[in-house]
């Protein structure tokens, strides 16, 4: 497996994908948070995650600790997109936004939404009825 970043070539490490590879630095610049990055990649701490989830600011009006996971999980599902559809297009931040606001009108503001779905729902594994199933993982490189 090839260790490198499939963006810049650098090795790819954690602390790459989410605060060091240029393409997550402009994406980090476009939030307004640039400053407070370049504070957690310049002070060396092994905590880097932390701090990261810990900045006191806001985007677009919501607290950094509600949109941080959907960022997060931005970076991840744009890196997957261009990895395996080899484009290099940046990060959007609109859909990190978007789908924060949807998080906290269903889960946080509306409490009979919320309601709706508490509802328990019994479900269980049940075996295949001819065979067996195998739960496998895995990935190749294509060159
Ligand atoms: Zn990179």
């Amino acid at each position: 497996m090839n260790p490198s970043c499939s963006i810049c070539n650098n090795l790819e490490t954690v602390k790459h994908i989410f605060i060091e590879c240029p393409i997550v630095q402009k994406y980090w610049d476009n939030n307004g948070v640039k400053n407070f990055i370049t504070d957690i990649e310049e002070s060396n701490n092994p905590n880097w995650l932390d701090s990261l989830r810990k900045i006191n600011t806001k985007i677009t009006s919501i607290n950094w600790n509600q949109v941080f996971p959907f960022l997060m999980w931005n970076i991840w599902l744009s890196r997957n997109h261009n990895y395996h559809n080899k484009v290099n297009l940046d990060i959007p931040i609109s859909l990190a936004i978007t789908r924060t606001l949807e998080f906290i009108h269903l889960a946080v503001k509306e409490p009979s939404a919320r309601q709706a779905h508490t509802s328990p729902k019994a479900i269980r594994w049940t075996s295949p009825k001819i065979g067996f199933k195998i739960n496998i993982d895995g990935s190749f490189n294509s060159t």
